[in-house]
């Protein structure tokens, strides 16, 4: 089985959440033979999400099972307050991010420059030190592209083993699903997320994984998932993890 559970269908706020855009998504998805779809927006659009367009979705394609998720953005600050105003929202997953250190928007390619001011080895760090705090916090499901901070192709110099199995040890206690995102791909680093000797680390510590192309075009659904699917394969992945409201369920891979 194929599923994409990482899709944005408002983009950056270029889509919207009409039946006519979402309808374009689910051609490309049946197209890639995915059988189960998962809208993931950024939270950023939370007040703009209109959760009637699904059950029209189902009716047009009966085939694919549609699944309503959210990408939140995680900050330590803000991240109880959101998840409260959560809870009475019927998502039946969500995907936690770490894309900003402080205000630092890392994986923004306008902001790009302040790598310069990093020591890279104190930046991976630091970036894993916040993925650890989402993954504490208990709000999500999924650990969005684990690995992001590698996003523009600045490597550490130090082995970071130590620093992600820990964090491992951490997703595993939790109970989180890590994603097997291929947006990795066609970012500079032009790398899958997490990248391999993390997953099959996952895979030693019985981390369940899902897959998701991190789309925000209809045309770019599903991209590369049978390449990930592979890579699972390969390392010995024979179950996915799906999600409906909220409760995980394993799927053949
Ligand atoms: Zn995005
Ligand atoms: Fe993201
Ligand atoms: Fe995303
Ligand atoms: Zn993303």
């Amino acid at each position: 089985m194929l599923v994409d559970y990482h899709v944005h269908g408002m983009g950056h706020g270029e889509g919207s959440q009409t039946l006519e855009n979402l309808s374009r998504y689910l051609d490309f998805a049946r197209e890639q033979g995915i059988e189960e779809i998962g809208f993931a927006e950024h939270n950023w659009y939370l007040d703009q999400l209109d959760f009637s367009v699904f059950p029209r979705l189902r009716k047009v394609f009966p085939e694919i099972e549609v699944r309503v998720g959210l990408e939140i953005d995680f900050r330590p600050e803000t991240a109880a307050n959101l998840a409260q105003k959560l809870t009475s929202l019927p998502f039946d997953y969500l995907i936690g991010s770490v894309h900003e250190i402080g205000d630092w928007m890392f994986d923004h390619p306008d902001y790009k420059d302040q790598y310069a001011h990093w020591d890279i080895d104190e930046l991976y760090e630091t970036y894993f030190q916040l993925v650890a705090r989402m993954v504490d916090s208990g709000l999500y499901d999924i650990v969005g592209h684990l690995d992001l901070i590698k996003v523009f192709g600045y490597r550490p110099r130090q082995c970071i083993k130590d620093l992600v199995n820990s964090l491992l040890h951490r997703i595993a206690k939790a109970g989180m699903v890590v994603e097997v995102n291929t947006g990795g791909l066609y970012k500079p680093v032009g790398e899958i997320y997490p990248q391999e000797t993390i997953l099959a680390e996952c895979f030693r510590l019985n981390i369940p994984v899902t897959l998701g192309s991190d789309a925000h075009r209809a045309e770019d659904v599903g991209r590369d998932l049978m390449r990930a699917k592979a890579l699972l394969r390969k390392l010995g992945y024979r179950k996915l993890a799906a999600f409906y409201r909220r409760k995980i369920y394993l799927i053949d891979l």
